[in-house]
């Protein structure tokens, strides 16, 4: 898509060194709005003039801090802008009132959404490109009052491609465990969490878990363009039910079938009944892995096909990794070891720099990773809980179990908790303790 500036015509003011510099400087490009709808430019081109470049500076900026969201919230006449890198938030800056309205409706516009419309939530997105990488750029756009709008802006990159399990943090234990368990051929294995929480990429993990050389796996559910190597796809027939789609792909020898996320009761009644012929691979929703055990049994009102079908269900939560370059590692002493339950033989840990332990020279400019931009953190992994359908813990759903029993059963029996998981990675020194506690302190 070529949009003019419309500044290169009718630039005869003397600021033409500025206005050269500015312009060398890469910008994502916008390629068009996921729904389909051409924006009408025409019509548009004041607002274009005005707030484009200023739309594109803002989501190039984010991006080149590793951002993956950003927030506009107008406050009277200026807004405050915050990025989100690796969840946490940062101030970046304010903008004019007019500015933050006229590039939420640039984006608006570019991402497919109505630009007449500002008294009610709207969502949309694009795809973007900047510096060779592909994007999707998410934009959700809510009314405040006074006419102002609250604009978010999500930038997912596309390239990054989860193809191990080790790329989604699942630990060698838990992947060991879904082998040993679809190697059966049969069975149901979810990934449980809240929307958002990277659910869908916690079961491609448990799907990538599976040894696709030695069986044959198959995908009925909607990738949304994602392509799995070593993964079939097999085509949906139209009104063929969920169970009707696994009888026929199990014809085609299929071992292991990755199914859409179980949303329903009728689903879940399926996906437990079709884990006799073929070992499923889906997600749901639930607050976490024990929540899941339980919400299925509710589901299908039948504690007795839960136990038999269900195998193991996984959680995750994103935990900050340790930026590898700035990392300091420290001697820890046993008593911190033994009240949070570390080996006692840990030697070192580490933890991101700690500003306040800079050198004194108060001229000095205190040094700034260039890494991780001073963060002590770059990027995320997974904490994984995992709860197992064992003999015992099959005596506890069908003893009408709550989730805390679940939960005090997996304990018991030693089960991966994000607990013992954060441990491990703080003992593998990828995170700190000042990190897990963070994380166990933020709700959800
Ligand atoms: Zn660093």
């Amino acid at each position: 898509m070529v949009v003019r500036r419309g500044r290169d015509d009718d630039d005869d003011d003397d600021d033409d060194d500025d206005e050269d510099e500015e312009d060398d400087r890469e910008l994502v490009l916008f390629q068009g709005a996921l729904n389909g709808v051409n924006p009408d430019l025409q019509s548009n081109g004041r607002l274009l003039q005005m707030a484009l470049r200023p739309a594109k500076e803002l989501v190039s900026d984010a991006i080149e801090r590793r951002a993956e969201m950003i927030r506009v919230e107008p406050k009277g006449a200026v807004a405050q802008v915050a990025i989100y890198v690796d969840g946490i938030p940062y101030p970046s800056g304010r903008l004019p009132g007019k500015m933050a309205m006229a590039i939420t409706q640039v984006l608006k516009l570019m991402a497919g959404m109505d630009v007449n419309e500002r008294g009610k939530p709207q969502s949309g997105g694009m795809n973007a490109q900047f510096e060779e990488k592909k994007f999707e750029v998410r934009i959700d756009s809510a009314p405040l009052p006074q006419g102002a709008e609250r604009l978010v802006i999500r930038m997912h990159n596309k390239d990054i491609k989860l193809e191990k399990p080790e790329d989604i943090g699942l630990s060698e234990a838990t992947k060991m465990l879904i082998r040993e368990q679809t190697a059966t051929k049969r069975g149901l294995y979810l990934a449980a969490g809240p929307p958002n929480s990277g659910v869908t990429t916690m079961s491609i993990g448990i799907l990538r878990s599976v040894d696709a050389y030695l069986y044959s796996c198959y995908t009925i559910a909607d990738m949304k363009g994602k392509d799995l190597a070593h993964v079939a796809t097999m085509d949906v027939r139209e009104g063929d039910s969920l169970k009707e789609t696994v009888v026929r792909t199990t014809r085609k020898d299929a071992d292991v079938i990755f199914i859409d996320p179980i949303s329903s009761p009728d689903l879940a009644q399926q996906a437990l009944e079709s884990a006799g012929l073929a070992a499923i691979i889906s997600e749901m929703p639930a607050k976490d892995a024990a929540d899941a055990v339980v919400r299925l049994v509710q589901m299908v009102n039948d504690p007795k096909l839960v136990v038999e079908h269900l195998r193991v269900v996984c959680s995750m939560k994103l935990i900050r990794v340790l930026c590898k370059r700035c990392k300091q590692a420290y001697r820890p002493n046993p008593k911190l070891l033994a009240r949070v339950g570390l080996p006692a033989e840990t030697r070192v840990l580490y933890r991101a720099p700690r500003p306040d332990e800079d050198d004194e020279d108060e001229d000095e400019e205190p040094d700034v990773c260039r890494v991780c931009d001073g963060m002590g953190y770059y990027g995320r992994t997974a904490m994984v809980e995992v709860v197992q359908m064992t003999d015992s813990m099959k005596d506890v759903v069908l003893s009408g179990g709550d989730a805390a029993a679940i939960r005090t059963q997996a304990r018991n029996e030693k089960m991966q908790s994000f607990q013992s998981d954060g441990l491990r990675l703080i003992v593998e020194g990828k995170t700190s303790l000042e990190e897990l506690q963070r994380v166990f302190r933020a709700k959800g």
